[in-house]
């Protein structure tokens, strides 16, 4: 090793990926990110991935903005139309900070008080820290005039918050991750850990190793199948038989916890009678495993002395994904497996700070800590604290904008960090608002494709180069440190976020990121005893904490529930069949998610050299009998299409995949996944089906 690989400095900060929130090292040198090490967190213990440790070049990529740009006079706005980041001449021009904020400001001024406050609407970030996280939302709420406020927990984990904020009372997780090494039984269902939760995913293999009965419920044959003592590979879309199957034997032959369900539960009795029809030889044709099988797994988990459930977007992207996260509280609640040492009820999120971005209320039914902005009592509490007269009526979430967007009741936007011309269902429809709206700015890292559409783009700040907290999966908030400089004229997203807001008639004066925090904290009690200056010592602080000397609490609700009379409720689902179901002219299923090396729409991980040269071309996963069946090899082009549009792409063999089930990674602009996927909403989160549509798989000719 020569000199030029030794760092001159080391900063200790958190992952910009997935919302395991491993702690890192940036080893620095001559302000240039070298490598980084794992750093001993409370959700890694050292450990990273692949994107942890290796994707972090994207910050110095030739095409991060570092001027703020506007777009030409007389160039128009077409859906199809997106921009090459490599040459944004074409549409844009440079202009100076102060010619693009009055840009900004004055075409969202412009709409409000021409169109009124709910013409305008705000996409903040997961991706962001907590504090930026607030300030969008309150720019939102208290600069535009409502509740227009949105972000990616959409697309996620919506229908797995409202199910718990509805059963327990609270929208985290009951434990955190780690708490598996106490387990006799973790449940992993419609999630995919080894590739979009990796290091979580060691964890669950450890204990497997140790003994701990690993059951795997999910369509595809995940690689965690080989560390499973049972692996669950139901149809796609038939959660909800599958689990009320075993909610019948549960309760059929009386083994759920009856103190328990008495002294912590409502609706017991609604549940039992609803079950009670759905007998594994009945559910069994519709999930497609055995009966005996349901049994074995609902003896298995009841009489567990401990049990766990972690579950992902296989559970959550449907449009009775809400109904899949009831059943799954169901159970855990029955069995009383809530509360104790290695029990709890664990959806994985996806985002570093998805958890954080919802807590702090960048959602549009909710202030900071999920509280309702429809009740006058609590619309009282913020508007004191705020200073202005609060909108009381919920706004609308991430489809619902993009609709009413297409209906001219928005027509301006402000989006931070988000990508949705990639990540929402159906993009020709997405694409196809964003081209319509009349003023849109878009301050991000990348001009990504959102950011053709762009009127304004503000050059922002990438997680390495700022300041904040993030909140993980497990409830840790945790600090991240600025490691190296802004590139050229790029800003502080914060700083822009206060700026904006002073140009459309706030008046905030931040200026330091700890007074946001401390103002943020405030009004969360959840984060109650937690101090800036606390994070910053400890580098992590678990909510709930008790006292300001004390940890945070890894189990909660081990003495009843946050609801009335501290009980938590029991739903009865019924199964439903996915919005759109495969027929002759599409008989394939389609379903999309992630894959190891790239994460989300990729606008980070494709600029990360060693991510890309990994997995650089977009695929779809076909199973050996597919592959066979459509007569061609593995690495042949073929065209998936759907009723809403069409992508070309490389067949790769899978046999995780079952037949007649075509699986896209959504991270490749050249074959955008979404523009094939259903927008079709789960009616309590809102969250689109993209786990099941109707999709054709054919040869691609070579033209
Ligand atoms: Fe980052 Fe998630 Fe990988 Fe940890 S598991 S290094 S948080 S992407």
């Amino acid at each position: 090793r020569t000199e030029a690989y030794f760092p001159d400095r080391e900063v200790d900060s958190v992952c910009p990926y997935c919302g395991v929130g491993c702690q890192l090292t940036y080893n620095v040198k001559d302000d240039k990110l070298l490598y980084v090490t794992g750093k001993a967190g409370p959700a890694n213990e050292s450990r990273l991935c692949v994107k942890g440790r290796f994707g972090f070049d994207y910050v110095s990529n030739p095409q991060r903005l570092t001027q703020p740009l506007v777009r030409k006079d007389g160039v128009p706005k077409r859906a199809d139309d997106l921009v090459d980041p490599a040459n944004p001449w074409t549409h844009f021009r440079v202009a100076t900070w102060e010619e693009a904020m009055e840009r900004a400001a004055a075409g969202l001024v412009k709409v409000r008080d021409r169109d009124g406050p709910r013409a305008l609407a705000g996409f903040g970030s997961a991706k962001g820290s907590n504090e930026e996280a607030y300030l969008f939302q309150k720019l939102v709420r208290t600069g535009f005039g409502s509740n227009n406020v949105d972000h990616c927990t959409r697309l996620c984990h919506a229908s797995s918050v409202a199910a718990l904020l509805e059963g327990v009372g609270s929208a985290a997780v009951t434990a955190t991750f780690n708490e598996c090494k106490n387990s006799d039984v973790i449940v992993v269902i419609g999630a995919n850990p080894t590739e979009n939760h990796p290091v979580a995913a060691t964890f669950f293999k450890q204990a497997a190793k140790r003994g701990t009965k690993l059951i795997i419920m999910d369509p595809r044959g995940t690689a965690m199948k080989r560390h499973a003592w049972k692996m669950m590979q139901f149809k796609n879309g038939t959660d909800v038989a599958m689990l009320n199957g075993l909610l019948n034997v549960i309760i059929t032959e009386k083994l759920y916890d009856q103190q328990y369900v008495q002294t912590y539960t409502e609706d017991f009795e609604k549940l039992a009678e609803s079950v009670k029809p759905f007998t594994p030889e009945e559910m069994s044709p519709i999930c497609g495993i055995e009966p005996d099988v349901l049994r074995e797994v609902a003896r298995t988990f009841a009489r567990a002395e401990s049990a766990i459930i972690f579950w992902g977007m296989g559970v959550s992207q449907h449009t009775h994904g809400t109904d899949n996260a009831r059943c799954l509280i169901a159970l855990s609640l029955i069995c009383g497996q809530v509360g104790r040492p290695g029990t709890g009820l664990h959806p994985l999120r996806g985002q570093n700070n998805v958890q954080g971005a919802s807590d702090a209320g960048l959602i549009p039914m909710f202030f900071p800590d999920y509280k309702s902005v429809e009740n006058s009592e609590i619309r009282a509490k913020y508007e004191a604290a705020w200073g202005v007269t609060l909108d009381p009526k919920r706004g609308k979430t991430v489809v619902e904008i993009m609709d009413a967007i297409h209906a001219d009741e928005i027509k301006g936007m402000y989006i931070m960090g988000e990508n949705p011309a990639m990540s929402d269902p159906d993009l020709n429809h997405a694409r196809g608002a964003l081209a319509h709206l009349e003023h849109l700015v878009v301050q991000d890292i990348f001009l990504t494709e959102t950011a053709s559409y762009a009127d304004v783009i503000l050059p922002a700040s990438a997680w390495p180069e700022k300041n904040g907290t993030v909140t993980n999966t497990n409830r840790q908030v945790q600090m991240g440190r600025a490691a190296i400089p802004l590139p050229g004229e790029a800003r502080q997203d914060l700083w822009i976020i206060q700026d904006l807001a002073q140009r459309i008639g706030c008046d905030w004066n931040y200026t330091d990121v700890s007074q946001v925090f401390t103002e943020m904290s405030s009004l969360m009690p959840a984060l109650a005893n937690i101090s800036w200056d606390r994070v910053a010592r400890e580098d992590h602080v678990t909510y709930p904490v008790d006292g300001p000397d004390v940890s945070g609490r890894d189990v909660v609700f081990d003495k009843g529930f946050p609801r009335e009379g501290g009980v938590a409720k029991l739903v009865a689902t019924r199964y439903t069949a996915p919005d759109e179901v495969p027929d002759a002219e599409y008989p394939f299923i389609l379903s999309t998610g992630r894959q190891l090396e790239h994460w989300h729409t990729g606008s980070m991980t494709r600029r990360a050299t060693v991510l890309d040269a990994l997995e650089p071309t977009a695929i779809a996963q076909l199973s050996r009998g597919t592959i066979s069946k459509l007569g061609i090899q593995p690495g042949d082009m073929v065209r998936v299409s759907t009723r809403r549009g069409t992508v070309s792409l490389a067949a790769r063999q899978d046999d995780a995949v079952p037949d007649g089930v075509v699986f896209i990674p959504f991270a490749y602009v050249e074959a955008a996944a979404n523009l094939l996927t259903n927008p079709a909403l789960d009616p309590f989160g809102k969250i689109p089906e993209f786990k099941f549509c109707a999709a054709k798989v054919e040869r691609d000719e070579p033209i």
